[in-house]
């Protein structure tokens, strides 16, 4: 089972696994951050599982591209990200029947933080409660899901098998 650890352990763990890079994302794209769990990669863009959720079952859509602002992402490639989003979710409605999807990005064109990434990004979350709000569902001060690399595997294989239908 997924177990929740705190903010300080998370941020810790991503720090143990792939230091401080220069931008987060593509240190995951490339999986210098520990292991990547791709649901599908089409057209540059790539469907993966984040390993910290707040939900289990979160998606998160990020184009190979380094952008970091909608200018530079562009219409096209903005479209391509919400069109594989909306697939997302429509996947997650139809393997985990949340009570609702949240699709989202957060956006931090700041520096660089642990947590959070300026190269462009789309969350696709399952809400499994109707008292969820995005204030817990987007902060880590309550804490984190992880799990095991098997149970990553597992949900990974579920999406990819779904999305290849
Ligand atoms: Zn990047």
């Amino acid at each position: 089972m997924p177990t929740m650890v705190s903010k300080e352990e998370a941020l810790a763990r991503i720090v143990a696994e792939g230091g401080r890079p220069e931008c987060l994302m593509c240190a995951i794209l490339d999986a210098k951050v520990g292991d990547l769990h791709v649901i599908a990669e089409e057209d540059g863009l790539v469907l993966m599982l984040p390993r910290y959720v707040r939900c289990w079952g979160h998606a998160v859509v990020v184009p190979r591209a380094h952008v970091t602002t909608y200018g530079a992402c562009g219409e096209v490639l903005w479209a391509k990200i919400q069109a594989m989003a909306f697939r997302a979710a429509t996947m997650i409605e139809a393997l985990r029947a949340p009570k609702r999807v949240y699709i989202t990005s957060t956006g931090s064109n700041t520096r660089e933080l642990v947590q959070t990434s300026r190269h462009i990004h789309v969350h696709v979350i399952p809400v499994d409660t109707e008292e969820d709000r995005p204030a817990d569902v987007f902060t880590w001060a309550n804490g984190v899901w992880v799990a095991e690399r098997d149970e990553w595997t597992a949900l990974a294989d579920e999406y990819r098998a779904y999305w290849s239908r």
